[in-house]
Parts: C-alpha cells; sequence; structure tokens
C-alpha cells in the first residue's frame, strides 16, 4: 500500500471504552485522515494483520489484555516493529509505567484527558513521518525500478547485441561453407575440364547438359552434347557404325537421359572434310551431396585410332595387292623366259633333222634378253623399296650431263618406242650439267619414258631437258590416257596405281623411287594432266651441291 501526499492516512484507534472512542474520533476527524476503531488490542492486532497505519492510538487500561500486552505482540510482527504507538492513559503522570511503556516500544504517551491541540500535532507529527517514509520508500521502489528497468534494458540491448553477433557469425559460417563448397565444385570442374577424355553430366529425363569439360565441347564442334551446336552445324552429321544417320534422339546424350546405359555405343560423324569417332559410356549417379540424381556420360575418341586402323587396313590390302601383283609381274617374264629357253631346247633337239638359223637363235637371244632386263628392273625397284625404306638411297654425286643421260636412255628405248608405236623425240641440244648421282638420274628417265610408253602408247612422246640458272629441268610428255586430278598426288606414294592392273602392269613404285630420287637430290617432281589427252611430268633438280642443300631445306621445312 502506498499514502500519496494527499491522500488519506490510516490511524488505528484502540479503547474498550466507546465514549473513549467517540472523543478521539472527534478529536481526529478534522485532520480528515482515515480512522480505524478497534474496542480491543485483538481486534487492533486483527486490523494491523490488514493494513499498516500510521500511528496506533492505544488505551493502556484494556480488559483482557491491556495496552502494553499489545503493544508487545505488535512489535512481536515484524511488519509492525516499527509502527508508531501512541499510549494514553487516565493515569496520573506518577501512576504510569513509563519505563513498561518505553519497554514495548512506545513512542509518546498522553494522558487523558488530552488536550486535543496537542494530540492532533502529536498525530500530525506521525503522520507526516509515514508519508514521509511511504516517499521515500516509494522513491526507493522507483529507483529499483528505475535500476530493474535500465539493467532490463542493458541486458535487452546485450541479448540483441549477441543476436546480431550470432546471426552475423552464423551468416559468415554459412557464406564461408557456401564459399568452400563452390571452390571445392569450381576444382572439381576445372579438374573434369582438363581431363582428356570428354565427359558431360546430363540432367535424366530432359537431357539438359549440365556439365560439359573442354574436350566434349571441342568433340564433333559440341554437337554431340549440345543439340543447339547442331543448329550452327547443320552440314555434320551423325551415323552409326554401320553408317545409318542418327538422329538426336538417337545421340549417346539423348539416350542416356532416357535412362539407357551405354557401354561403348559407337557413334561417328562427317563434318566437310573431317570425320570423326567415338564410345559411349554412360551411368547414372544417384541423389547424393545436395546433388539430385545425374547422368554421367563418358566418351572415348576413337578417331586417331580408327584413322590408325584404316591406315592399317590399307596398308594391309595394299600389300596384299602388291603381293599377287609382284608374284604375276615376276610370273610373266619368267614364263616367257621357259617358253623361250623351252623352243630353243627343242630346236637344239632337232638341230641334225632341222637345223636353226643363226638369225632365229639371236632373236630368241634377243627376246630372252629383254625378259631378263624387264626381271632384273622389278629386282631392282625391289631392292630400292628396302634401300628407300632403311634411309639407304646413297648418291654417288659426279659431274653428269643430264642431256647425254637423256639421250642415251631415248636410245635405249627406240626399239620399245617403236613397238608400242610412239614416235620418239627428244629436246636436249646444249649440255646441261650438274654434280647428280649419274645411275640415279638415268633410272628417274628411265622410269618416266617408262610410264610413258606403257600408258601413252600409240602416241608421240617428246623429251625435254633445259638448263636454268640455278637448276636443271626434264620433261616427259606422252598423249596418253593422262591422270585425273584426285589420283595426281597419290601416284607418287609407294604401290599407288591410278589404273586397273587388268589393263596396266606395274608395281605402283616406278613414280615412287622418281619422287625419292628427285627430292634426295634437293629437286621435285610434278605432275601435270588432262585426262584422256595425256601427261607431262617435270623434275626439277639443283644444279650445284649448294642449291641442292638450300632447295632440300625449304622442302624439309615446306
Ligand atoms: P606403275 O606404272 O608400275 O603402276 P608408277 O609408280 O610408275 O607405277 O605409276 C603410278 C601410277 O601413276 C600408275 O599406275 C598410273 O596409274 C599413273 N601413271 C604414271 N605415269 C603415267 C602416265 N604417263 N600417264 C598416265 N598415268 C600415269
Amino acid at each position: 500500500m502506498s499514502i500519496l501526499p494527499r491522500e488519506k492516512v490510516p490511524i488505528l484507534l484502540v479503547d474498550d471504552q466507546p465514549e473513549g472512542l467517540m472523543a478521539l474520533e472527534a478529536t481526529l476527524a478534522p485532520l480528515g485522515h482515515q480512522l480505524v476503531t478497534a474496542r480491543s488490542g485483538r481486534e487492533a492486532l486483527r486490523q494491523l494483520l490488514h493494513q499498516d497505519f500510521a500511528v496506533v492510538l492505544l488505551d493502556v487500561v484494556m480488559p483482557e489484555m491491556d495496552g502494553f500486552e499489545t503493544a508487545q505482540l505488535i512489535r512481536e510482527r515484524e511488519k509492525s516493529r516499527n509502527t508508531p504507538i501512541l499510549f494514553l492513559t487516565a493515569l496520573s503522570r506518577g501512576e504510569v509505567p513509563e519505563f513498561r511503556a518505553y519497554a514495548v516500544g512506545a513512542v509518546d504517551y498522553l494522558l487523558k484527558p488530552y488536550e486535543p491541540d496537542i494530540l492532533r500535532s502529536k498525530v500530525s507529527v506521525f503522520v507526516d513521518l509515514f508519508r514521509k517514509t511511504d516517499m521515500l520508500r516509494r522513491q526507493a521502489e522507483a529507483l529499483r525500478e528505475a535500476q530493474r528497468r535500465e539493467h532490463e534494458r542493458e541486458l535487452a540491448e546485450a541479448h540483441q547485441r549477441l543476436e546480431v553477433e550470432r546471426s552475423r557469425w552464423r551468416e559468415e559460417l554459412l557464406k564461408k561453407e557456401m564459399e568452400a563448397g563452390r571452390n571445392q565444385q569450381r576444382w572439381l570442374e576445372a579438374v573434369l575440364a582438363a581431363l582428356p577424355s570428354p565427359l558431360a553430366l546430363v540432367e535424366p529425363g530432359t537431357g539438359h547438359i549440365l556439365f560439359a569439360n573442354r574436350t566434349a565441347q571441342e568433340l564433333a564442334s559440341g554437337c554431340l552434347v549440345y543439340p543447339e551446336a547442331r543448329a550452327l552445324h547443320s552440314e555434320l552429321v551423325f551415323t552409326d557404325a554401320e553408317g545409318k544417320p542418327l538422329p538426336h534422339e538417337e545421340l549417346p546424350a539423348a539416350r542416356a537421359a532416357r535412362g539407357e546405359v551405354l557401354s561403348g555405343v559407337p557413334v561417328e560423324w562427317t563434318h566437310g572434310e573431317q570425320r570423326g569417332a567415338a564410345l559411349a559410356f554412360s551411368s547414372r549417379l544417384p541423389q547424393m551431396h545436395g546433388r539430385a540424381e545425374t547422368v554421367l556420360l563418358a566418351m572415348l575418341d576413337v578417331t586417331a585410332l580408327q584413322v590408325t586402323e584404316r591406315n592399317l587396313q590399307r596398308a594391309v590390302r595394299v600389300r596384299d595387292d602388291f603381293l599377287s601383283m609382284a608374284s604375276h609381274e615376276l610370273r610373266t617374264p619368267l614364263t616367257s623366259l621357259k617358253v623361250h629357253i623351252q623352243g630353243a631346247l627343242r630346236a637344239a633337239a632337232r638341230r641334225d633333222e632341222e637345223p636353226v638359223p643363226v638369225t632365229q637363235y639371236v632373236a630368241k637371244l634377243e627376246t630372252l634378253e629383254q625378259n631378263v632386263s624387264r626381271l632384273a628392273q622389278l629386282v631392282d625397284n625391289l631392292l630400292d623399296i628396302s634401300r628407300i625404306n632403311a634411309g639407304r638411297l646413297d648418291f654417288e654425286l659426279a659431274e653428269v650431263d643430264l642431256s647425254v643421260v637423256v639421250r642415251e636412255v631415248a636410245a635405249r628405248f627406240s626399239e620399245e618406242a617403236a613397238r608400242a608405236g610412239c614416235p620418239l623425240t627428244v629436246r636436249a641440244e646444249n649440255p646441261v650439267l650438274g654434280r647428280w648421282d649419274r645411275g640415279r638420274v638415268d633410272q628417274v628417265v628411265t622410269n618416266l619414258l617408262t610410264n610413258a610408253l606403257k600408258y601413252g602408247a600409240g602416241a608421240p612422246v617428246e623429251l625435254a631437258v633445259r638448263e636454268e640458272s640455278t637448276h636443271a629441268t626434264l620433261e616427259v610428255k606422252d598423249h596418253g590416257i593422262g591422270i585425273r586430278e584426285q589420283d595426281r598426288h597419290r601416284i607418287f606414294e609407294r604401290f599407288e596405281r591410278a589404273v586397273p592392273h587388268e589393263h596396266y602392269s606395274g608395281f605402283g613404285l616406278g613414280l615412287w623411287i622418281v619422287h625419292e630420287i628427285a627430292t634426295g637430290l634437293g629437286g621435285s617432281v610434278t605432275v601435270e594432266s588432262t585426262p584422256g589427252q595425256g601427261a607431262l611430268f617435270r623434275v626439277e633438280l639443283p644444279r650445284t651441291r649448294e642449291h641442292q642443300a638450300t632447295e632440300w631445306r625449304r622442302a624439309s621445312q615446306a
């Protein structure tokens, strides 16, 4: 309970005599306070249980429990220990046991009949004291309340700061975790990106490409994994191993997205001149580490392998063709030799009955010689293969006149040219000098002239040599079947031929040997041709060793 300055203050009046109480009430009424009356000590104690009083005016003489006993009990209670007690007594001054009154905690005592003003002023003093005490108590309470509030505010602020700090810390931790996660992912992607085998992550169902490493992006211009890329390369065609075109939904990425497990599915493509091949593998990665289910598509680029395989197959085919051709080539002059020798032996057996004229022997021997030369040339060519393959095509360089060589070869072939119906013309009037290997230069002219007579039979063949400042030029021109453009390059390679073997015999070695000799001497061999109208082979040979070295360097850098 708290008392405000203007509020009524409770005052307890205790007297067993009603007239005493009435007199007290009348005396104190002008003060305007709350006057509570009690007719006995017990009643007074009851009232004190309910509320505090500014002062208790206590009659000393009362039946049952007198004022002192009542005061004693009042003091015993903690709450009322300090409540001022004013004893009222009719006893004269000498009869009042003052020591008793003070011993039980009386503050004062008044003798009846009391002076109303004195009573009022005494009571007023206690009322003031009560009010002041109450005010002090309230101020203390207010202070405590303010302190409590301040404390609570500070606590709330500290709590708030803590919360802010905690959430900032949590955020930072989360950020760090996310950053670490992102770094981990970037690192993994960098590792996958650097992998030399094409790799992609595909979204199951939709077929969206979630990730594709560099090699996957480069494989078939990225069209194997990104359907959008196909729009940019409409000329790119995908096929299966049998060459059947594959629509987009049959490509590995789409098949894997549909849930198929691919284990080495072959896919091939052509893109203009380029070709490629890959084997596709796929596996499903289940939902894990916060990632949805994904399909891993891995590819094995077998383009180089396929090229090697094709080259090997071709090499085996060429070798087999060569072996059958070579045996046929060797067999033809051998058979002819055998027939002629058997004929000669038969004639020799019959020489007594039927003598054979010498001219006939000579003709037979000439045929035998031709066949032996043919065989020797074939064997020489075969030997050259192993020499060239082993890099042992040595040149014995000496001063050579190409005009002389050309005229000699032409003379050697005059009869064969006549047989082939090829009028042979040679333009080699002036000396064309250079440092070459005579035998090898002879071989170049021989091989080119042999071809001209073989593929240009029935039409003139022209040989020409001329000297330029740094090199010599040899030209062999025929008017025969000519060479298609697509064959003009490869005929200079080993075993390459551009005619069917049934129509034209040969090993496919002559031009290769010409090429090896010409380049070995630092020169070159080229061909110009109009199919059906003939061919012109041109050999250019540097004349001096310096020029040979320069040309050789230029050719090896090209
Ligand atoms: P071979 O004549 O034994 O087949 P070569 O290496 O000398 O081998 O020639 C390779 C191919 O080049 C020949 O098979 C032929 O198709 C073509 N060829 C060479 N010379 C001529 C030419 N003068 N006219 C037309 N085709 C030629």
